[in-house]
């Protein structure tokens, strides 16, 4: 979960804000404010809770890659060039201040910080009346905001740090840099929340990946397949149909045997093609592609669109667009869908007689948000095309973000959202070897129920055999589906196993491995344990990595290196960017299922401990983000005394999983 701007006090507090003020901007004049407006809520928000100071920091475009090419263009094209004048009109943000400040009328004093720079501007900023908005020089231009050096946008990032006692990142558009202003000044400041922008963009995108409501329809145009790899499959993953249209269609088809024509086409993607429309099957993904096109002979505004009845395309003719039988087929796929989630067009919109499959599409996704749909427009292209039908405001959702909205979709995890994520509590019922299908799917119903509208994060590990009954009875909860182990190989003669692909396919997100039950009586060991979180990653499952002592081991003092051992050996090979996806259960073993608990002080100083050892792998922020969640008799009689523990994030429960009241007690503490 994201920490956001509204659960922080911010009177009388500094406040240091990245927006995203990249605007388009020609003479020192602003030609599209999207990305102002977009950030004002939050401006005014901090400002109506009574900060001292709101201090911004925004880039506008590059300056010095941007002149340079500039530069270059105005000597081929035998032109003088002035490349103060360049940079004033393109790259200062005073401009921009000036904008804002009539964007925010009287009620607001926006200042400018000066053309020298970003640094050096604590005693301006403090000087400042209560209230005030300053506005600091693009940050692009000094060089240590995008360095590949962590050491060297350390530099500038510790500079901006102490503009502020809190940090607020609303700069959803630059989210996926891992710059000085966007991600490295968290690290010296010790409140990073995230704006209203970037909260609504991740509450809306995110899900798309996790655990959207189901069935959800992807529909994923554009020009090129290589671009849309990733964001194909990541989206299979949750998907009941891609909509493939535009451009990469193409690729698709020729993949299958179609004749193209001239359309475009990238060669050497049709094994990558050919890859996903295996996985598609494989998962039971409909892919839906074009059956019919509208086609030119020439890439051009004015060519005559010649219309193609069949899928076969005659050699001379370029596919602009798609024709009416698609158009058809789209509708009956996507009209059956409770989350749609476009990226990219389905034709040449740009020019007006090719525009029309991207415009009914626009319309007709426009007509099921009126229906309680959840729909979500991401990428520049798609976002064009719903502004230029004027569809924008009838969609849940249109993301400020091109590249990190993509990179959203693709599951990645982006620098600038990850360091206003604050450990969210993980209340996990494994509910082991007990329950019939029809006893499960009652306490699946009533967990649905009791927990709905809950806001921490929550899941139900029921045995294999009623995971699809228990997966069709959470879908669209709020309630993650849970698998209990999975077998260390994809696939195969492994009789009595359960493989990832097989899970996947059920709809499961998280697997619980290294569970003492397995590492005891199934004797498991670190080795094997390790094997499966990292097959079970790969497939992009989260896991729970259960540790913890036996009663032995504690009595012999050895608490510490046996969590230290079973933590770094679980994790050996696990990276960073993959820690995001691992919850850590401590469970002593002699707590399991036995009645007795740890006190909360002596939980509390393992998990403190065991925090410690993820600081050493893999450094200090990713630690104050793991969530170590205790397992061990949780009950709703003591689940709050533990949760109130510092380092306690959460619990795995076993016993009290089986009842829907306690659990939801314990969830709800
Ligand atoms: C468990 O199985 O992970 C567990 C903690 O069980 P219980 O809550 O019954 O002790």
């Amino acid at each position: 979960m994201i920490k956001t701007v509204k659960t922080v006090d911010l009177s009388g507090k500094r406040v240091i804000m990245r927006v995203d003020f990249n605007v388009p901007m020609k003479d020192g004049v602003v030609q599209d404010d999207t990305r102002i407006v977009a950030a004002i809520p939050t401006i005014k928000y901090i400002l109506a809770h009574g900060a001292k100071t709101l201090t911004l920091m925004s880039h506008l475009g590059d300056p010095s890659k941007d002149a340079k090419k500039a530069e270059e263009k105005a000597v081929k094209d035998g032109k003088s060039f002035d490349k103060d004048k360049y940079i004033k009109g393109k790259h200062r943000m005073e401009p921009i201040a000036a904008y804002l400040q009539k964007k925010l009328g009287k009620n607001a004093t926006v200042v400018f910080a000066g053309e020298d720079g970003c640094y050096n501007k604590k005693a301006f900023i403090d000087s400042q009346k209560p209230g005030t908005v300053i506005m600091l020089e693009n940050t692009r231009f000094h060089k240590e905001e995008t360095s590949d050096d962590a050491k060297e946008r350390d530099k500038l990032a510790k500079a901006l740090a102490e503009y502020g006692d809190i940090f607020v990142n609303d700069a959803f558009g630059t989210a996926h840099r891992d710059h000085a202003s966007t991600a490295s000044i968290a690290k010296f400041i010790d409140v990073s929340v995230a704006g209203l922008l970037m909260e609504k963009e991740v509450n809306y995108l995110e899900p798309i990946v996790t655990n959207p409501v189901k069935p959800m329809v992807a529909i994923i145009g554009g020009a090129k397949v290589s671009s849309k790899i990733a964001v194909l499959e990541s989206l299979l993953k949750n998907s009941a149909a891609l909509v493939i249209g535009g451009g990469m269609a193409y690729t698709f088809l020729k993949a299958q045997g179609k004749k193209i024509g001239k359309s475009l086409v990238e060669d050497d993607q049709i094994d990558t093609a050919n890859r996903i429309l295996e996985t598609a099957k494989k998962a039971g993904v409909e892919i839906v592609l074009p059956v019919d096109h509208v086609g030119a002979e020439k890439f051009d505004a004015a060519a005559k669109p010649v219309a193609v009845a069949s899928v076969n395309i005659p050699d001379k003719l370029i596919a602009m667009d798609v024709g009416p039988k698609t158009l058809a087929l789209y509708k009956k796929v996507i009209s059956t869908a409770k989350t749609i989630v476009w990226n990219g067009p389905v034709g040449v919109f740009e020019f007006d007689a090719f525009a029309k499959g991207t415009e009914e599409v626009a319309k007709l996704v426009a007509s099921m948000t009126e229906k309680g749909v959840i729909t979500v427009v991401g990428g520049g292209d798609s976002v064009a095309a719903v502004n230029k039908f004027k569809l924008a405001s009838k969609m849940s959702h249109v993301s400020t973000g091109g590249g990190a909205s993509l990179e959203l979709l693709e599951g990645k995890k982006l620098p600038g959202i990850e360091v206003t994520r604050c450990r969210d509590y993980f209340v996990a019922g494994n509910w082991k070897m007990h329950l019939t299908r029809a006893e499960a799917a009652n306490l699946a119903k009533a967990l649905v129920k009791s927990l709905k509208g809950g806001k921490r994060k929550y899941m139900a590990a029921p045995s294999f055999t009623a995971l699809e009954t228990v997966g069709e009875i959470l879908s669209g909860s709020n309630i993650l589906l849970g698998a209990q182990n999975c077998a260390a190989e994809e696939q195969g003669a492994h009789t009595g196993e359960v493989s990832v692909l097989q899970l996947k396919d059920l709809g499961v997100s998280v697997i619980i491995l290294g569970h003492s039950e397995r590492r005891h009586i199934y004797k498991e060991d670190d080795a094997l344990i390790n094997q499966k979180v990292k097959l079970a990653l790969t497939h992009g499952f989260e896991v729970i990595l259960c540790i913890g002592e036996t009663l032995d081991e504690r009595e012999k003092g050895k608490v510490e290196a046996v969590c230290k051992g079973q933590t770094e050996k679980g994790l050996a090979g696990v990276t960073a960017g993959e820690l995001s996806r691992i919850t850590i259960a401590y469970e002593p073993v002699w707590a399991i299922g036995t009645g007795k608990t740890a006190t909360p002080d002596d939980a509390q100083k393992v998990h403190k401990f065991v925090r410690g050892v993820i600081e050493n792998l893999y450094g200090a922020m990713v630690a104050r983000q793991i969530v170590i969640q205790y397992g061990g008799s949780v009950k709703p009689e003591n689940a709050a005394q533990l949760m109130a523990m510092e380092d306690i994030d959460g619990a795995l429960v076993g016993g009290a999983s089986l009842k829907a009241e306690d659990f939801a007690k314990i969830a709800k503490f």
